[in-house]
């Protein structure tokens, strides 16, 4: 069972094959190693000149790949080789990242970075209401660029997804069987990319952030919910059906988990149990997450207790799966990790004291810090088209 694609490749006949491959291949060493010569590119890819010459003039037909006029060499004898490197200026991938609280949007172009992106408070409502006034939303912020193709939206959210039939469960947020994929779709007239937060988390750090020459990595991510991603040789391991849980994962302490056990690791260390916990001690008055930090930051004892703790259940947690996986590469990502800094010291020394393997320092946090969700939204989508160039563009 192969990797869900968008409706634009899904309804492409004899999407894949030799051509796509070697497109794919010559599009991901640009976007690794560009700009590069073809000769380069040749060399990377084991294909030969007369083929990459073929799929770069057709990744630059479909602004892709562009020729980098000034990094080429000056002077020399013969045809002069201009290099390629990615097309940043015309295709653009936005995506939506609904989670409890907030929903985040964004849209990237194909080097992912970020040309923009804006955060609203969750909607209420019933799951197709809600959904509805996102998209509604999306349509509007995608109005700012009319100058770029935009090839779709990329959902990352929380919970189950069952990307085939673009349906969402999400326990949190009250959904069953939700068709977010029809109502986005709908809305915004461009194809809809569902993937779950944390794998999409995990693959936007597999092509631009730190784990993309790990051989192998483990992503660990913490805010309102928690999840891990792993990937060897930059592969993400996608398992059957359901995807896997650290939601319970036995980190100790006395927080109630719905599941009826305490300590549990993901109500011991979301956001509103902290808030919860923060506001019943009066270090805070609201629950909001900035002003307990501040309050930390400021010398509240009780703030910083329960700051403290979090990152030290956090830093347990990390070390039980890591002994498990064994990868040669630790990423956390995550509010829960990103917006306290000041506790990233609890959590590495707690991590350290708890893991049993050596080489410890192999813990690294993401630099996409709180845009972390909109990235992976608009990551997932990327990936497709990273995969599937030709059919993903219709070509
Ligand atoms: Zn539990």
């Amino acid at each position: 069972m192969g990797k869900q694609l968008p409706a634009a490749v899904r309804d492409v006949p004899g999407a894949g094959g030799v051509r796509e491959s070697n497109a794919a291949a010559v599009l991901g060493a640009v976007r690794s190693d560009g700009p590069l010569s073809r000769a380069a590119i040749a060399r990377l890819t084991s294909l030969s000149m007369p083929t990459v010459s073929r799929q770069v003039a057709a990744l630059i037909e479909l602004d892709l790949l562009r020729e980098v006029r000034d990094a080429a060499p000056a002077g020399g004898i013969g045809r002069p080789t201009v290099p390629v490197g990615l097309n940043d200026a015309v295709i653009a991938a936005c995506g939506v990242h609904i989670g409890i609280t907030t929903t985040t949007y964004g849209l990237t172009n194909l080097s992912g970075e970020l040309l923009g992106s804006e955060r609203i408070p969750t909607p209420q409502g019933t799951p197709r209401e809600v959904l509805r006034r996102i998209a509604e939303e999306v349509r509007e912020f995608l109005r700012e660029w009319p100058e770029r193709r935009i090839i779709g939206v990329g959902l990352a959210i929380g919970g189950q997804v069952d990307a085939e039939n673009g349906l969402l469960d999400h326990e949190p947020l009250g959904w069953r069987e939700v068709p977010a994929r029809a109502v986005l779709e709908e809305v915004t007239g461009l194809p809809v990319h569902l993937d779950g937060h944390v794998p999409a988390m995990a693959t936007a750090e597999l092509l631009f952030g730190v784990s993309g020459r790990a051989r192998s990595s483990l992503y660990f991510y913490a805010r309102e919910m928690v999840g891990v991603a792993i990937a060897v040789d930059g592969v993400l391991h996608r398992g059957p059906g359901q995807s896997g849980s650290i939601a319970h994962l036995p980190v100790g302490g006395d927080v109630r988990c719905p599941c009826g056990r305490t300590g549990c690791l993901e109500a011991t260390v979301a956001e509103r149990s902290v808030l919860e916990q923060a506001v019943r001690a009066g270090a805070i008055a609201q629950p909001d997450f900035r002003a307990l930090v501040a309050a930390a930051g400021a010398g509240d004892a009780a703030a910083d207790r329960i700051l403290a703790d979090r990152a030290r259940a956090l830093g347990r947690a990390v070390a039980m799966v890591r002994d498990v996986v064994n990868p040669d590469l630790v990423v956390l990502g995550g509010q829960a990790i990103t917006e306290a800094p000041a506790y990233l010291e609890d959590l590495r020394r707690t991590f350290a004291e708890t893991t049993v393997l050596p080489g410890v320092g192999r813990v690294e946090v993401t630099r996409f810090g709180r845009d972390v969700q909109a990235m992976a939204a608009c990551t997932g989508l990327l990936t497709e088209l990273y995969d599937h160039p030709l059919s993903l563009l219709g070509a």
